[in-house]
């Protein structure tokens, strides 16, 4: 459990922090293919620990709920001695009983209230501790799970996460504000049923089996429905996902009215699912209307028994009100088995994202690293993307003293990037180690590595936020360090931009750096690798896609940022490679090193394609 305030309310949001005790649910094949196997337990079972953690507003709520069915089964003896009292012109009685109706009613109005505010903070809550719990294991999954072509695409987990949480919560407001509290008012008036007349109950009770049966059937029917109509609005919502921060290129290519299209087939195929599952979800409730073929059995029953004399004016009226305010009950509990229908395949695909088996793990004695003096050595590297794929790294050795800069070139596709991703520990190899200042990256805590290996790659990564939040970013919880900031900031080149701007450090930055040129975002994920101050940077393809003007001023920021770290340094530029101390080219998953000579003198043909002089 983590505490956590929420709303102003302190709340415990319970957070399964080992994934190897959820991980024993995953598959071994799954966590092969990032794929998470379709969740075992109910829907029930998966909400409980959330529901309890709510029992406090939950049983508030049922208390109000009580108290307000309470008063209404007052209302159906009252109703019958009313009636009675009418027909006996009986006015004190009368008043009397109308004053007792009215405070009754107060009490409801207010009790339906409390519990309805009571059950909707408990769903919410619910619903938003799920969010967060399931972000949480999204985030920790392997990196491979979101760079895998056949797993979940980022928007279907955007969907899940926001539309497919809130149908949760309508489901958690269903069984805890309409399904207990309409099954107390049903318990209770079948109760006054009972009381009032066992024969005429017996007569209504024929209906209920059957309406039960249809109604159970045509909710698994829903189901299934529902999960069709998630699926298509989660392609529909990847899909958008994909096209928008895509733009540029689909309005490059004139490709607007083909996007259209595509946009078009997958909304009518959604538009198709939804269709049917709204038919669905009407018919349901009709089903339930069944019940009112049994007030038309029973009044043919009543009437027999009115004929024969045996049944007083207080007794029928009393049987009718208790049998009319049955009616909204039952339809409310078709009504929230719909819900609960239709939200069953939201809660599987939220918590079936959090069931993983991950790859990359912790070891529980794992080092924590002081400080770093920057020794890296590659021994016997070899990995490849998944079983049956060719390797991308062959058996591979590279000894980086501290303090030196390593230049990596090769053809594109070479796996210069797949041997930055193994330095990060963001892979496992298949076999082999990397050791920094002799320690095998396994043994080093992963955030612990990841503050002394730091990385500057070719798209330079920018969040919406302000530019202060984006170059320290890794201070944004505990309080980004101005002076530093700025430093970096001049040390990278950037501040000559960010000055001109009109909130200088505190200018908004758009959606993945928008609004600022290559070379600005470039400089600026300089700034905050110098903020991070790492003593291992990896520059990966840092200076591909500048003009000119602009790799000068990057290239300046990153001699500065490569001094008194140890660097490598993959490039395409001739000149960026030839700042570093020692060359290797990798190829067919090998490394092999290079003269500084033999760049110059153009000896490596095709082997060094894209190199750029
Ligand atoms: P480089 O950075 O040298 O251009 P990469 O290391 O990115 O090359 O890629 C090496 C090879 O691995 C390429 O053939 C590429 O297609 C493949 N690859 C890269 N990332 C993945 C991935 N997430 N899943 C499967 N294959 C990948
Ligand atoms: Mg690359």
């Amino acid at each position: 459990h983590q505490n956590l305030k929420i709303l102003g309310r302190k709340c415990k949001i319970p957070i399964i922090k080992n994934c190897r005790i959820r991980s024993a649910l995953a598959t071994s094949s799954a966590a092969c293919n990032h794929r998470s196997p379709p969740i075992k337990t109910s829907s029930l079972t998966a909400l409980s620990p959330y529901l309890q953690s709510e029992w406090r507003p939950i049983l508030s709520g049922w208390l109000c709920s009580a108290v307000s069915v309470y008063s209404l089964s007052k209302f159906v003896p009252l109703a019958g001695q009313l009636s009675s009292s009418i027909a006996v012109s009986n006015l004190e009685s009368v008043r009397k009983g109308a004053l007792v109706l009215g405070v009754l009613l107060s009490i409801r109005i207010v009790a339906n209230y409390l519990q309805q505010a009571f059950l909707w903070d408990a769903a919410l809550n619910c619903a938003y501790k799920i969010r967060v719990y399931v972000f949480d294991r999204v985030l920790q999954r392997d990196l491979g799970f979101f760079e895998s072509g056949n797993g979940i695409s980022p928007g279907d987990v955007a969907y899940r996460i926001t539309a497919e949480a809130e149908d949760v919560a309508d489901t958690v407001q269903s069984l805890l504000n309409i399904i207990v509290p309409s099954a107390l008012q049903l318990s209770a008036m079948v109760a006054q049923m009972l009381i009032v007349s066992p024969q005429l109950s017996l007569i209504s009770a024929l209906v209920i089996p059957a309406m039960a049966l249809t109604v159970g059937c045509l909710g698994e029917k829903l189901r299934a429905i529902s999960k069709e109509a998630n699926l298509s609005t989660a392609s529909l919502a990847a899909y958008l996902n994909e096209v928008f921060p895509s733009i540029l290129f689909v309005k490059a290519n004139n490709a607007e009215s083909n996007e259209c299209i595509r946009f078009k087939s997958l909304a009518s195929a959604d538009l198709s699912a939804r269709l049917k599952k709204k038919q669905m979800k009407v018919l349901i409730p009709q089903i339930v209307q069944i019940m009112f073929f049994g007030v038309l059995l029973i009044l043919g029953a009543t009437s027999i028994v009115v004929s024969k004399g045996s049944l007083n004016c207080s007794v029928l009226v009393s049987f009718m009100t208790s049998l009319v305010l049955l009616i909204d009950p039952i339809q409310d509990v078709g009504k929230a088995y719909n819900e609960l229908k239709q939200g069953e395949p939201a809660i599987e695909r939220l918590f079936n994202l959090t069931l993983f088996k991950s790859q990359v793990i912790e070891k529980p004695d794992a080092v924590n690293l002081a400080s770093v003096m920057g020794e890296v050595i590659v021994c016997g590297l070899s990995f490849s993307y998944g079983d049956g794929m060719a390797p991308v790294l062959n058996n591979l050795d590279l000894h980086i003293k501290a303090g030196e800069t390593i230049a990596l070139v090769g053809p594109s596709g070479g796996g210069k990037t797949t041997l930055v991703k193994l330095l990060l520990r963001l892979y496992e190899p298949l076999s082999g180690s990397i050791l920094i200042d002799g320690c095998d990256i396994q043994n080093i805590q992963l955030q612990n590595l990841r503050r002394h290996v730091g990385l500057v790659s070719q798209d330079s990564v920018l969040f919406s936020g302000t530019i202060a939040e984006n170059i320290g970013y890794r201070d944004l919880l505990s309080g980004v360090d101005m002076d530093r900031v700025r430093f970096a900031a001049e040390t990278a080149n950037a501040d000559e931009f960010i000055k001109c701007l009109p909130n200088q450090y505190e200018a908004p930055v758009g959606p993945r750096g928008s609004n600022f040129s290559g070379g600005q975002r470039q400089r600026l994920a300089i700034a905050r690798a110098l903020y991070q101050n790492p003593s291992i940077l990896i520059l990966d393809e840092a200076t591909s896609a500048l003009d000119s003007r602009s790799e000068l001023l990057v290239r300046q920021a990153l001699q500065r940022l490569m001094q008194n770290r140890t660097v490598l340094v993959i490039a395409h530029r001739q000149e960026t490679v030839l700042m570093a101390e020692r060359i290797f080219l990798i190829n067919d998953g090998k490394l092999q090193q290079l003269s500084h000579s033999a760049l110059l003198d153009g000896q490596l043909g095709s082997l060094a394609a894209g190199l750029v002089v």
